[in-house]
């Protein structure tokens, strides 16, 4: 636990993000199960370019998706952290994570070494 922390505030933050995240999950999983029908489609002279980006714009939305629900996770995680009190520990080292960080990530698990550790073993995969 960081001491001199306003972990109150921390999870006010968090719960407001959870629900930002949660209201912007639920309107694009509405757009993804009721595309918005364009009548231009069954026309002949549709152009193929209108055509994919169309497909473009879906396939956006599901990775838009599967990141809310990803950010969603991390929050989760973030506020069963502070209800445990080892909110604010980085998981790998164990030591404190930086308050800028925590000011700037409310829901990182990492300290700022250990989260560029890992996200360079991710990219060399
Ligand atoms: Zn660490």
């Amino acid at each position: 636990m960081i001491k001199g922390m306003d972990l109150a505030r921390m999870k006010q933050r968090l719960q407001e993000e959870r629900t930002r995240q949660l209201a912007l999950a639920a309107r694009l999983r509405q757009e993804e199960a009721d595309p918005v029908e364009s009548g231009e489609l069954s026309t002949a002279d549709q152009h193929p370019a209108e055509l994919g980006s169309e497909t473009f714009e879906r396939e956006l939305e599901l990775t838009t998706l599967s990141i809310v629900e990803g950010e969603l996770n991390e929050i989760d995680g973030a506020l069963r952290r502070l209800d445990h009190g080892s909110y604010g520990i980085c998981e790998e080292c164990g030591k404190p994570i930086d308050e800028a960080r925590l000011e700037a990530v409310p829901w990182a698990r990492y300290c700022v070494l250990d989260q560029a550790r890992i996200e360079q073993a991710l990219s060399r995969r």
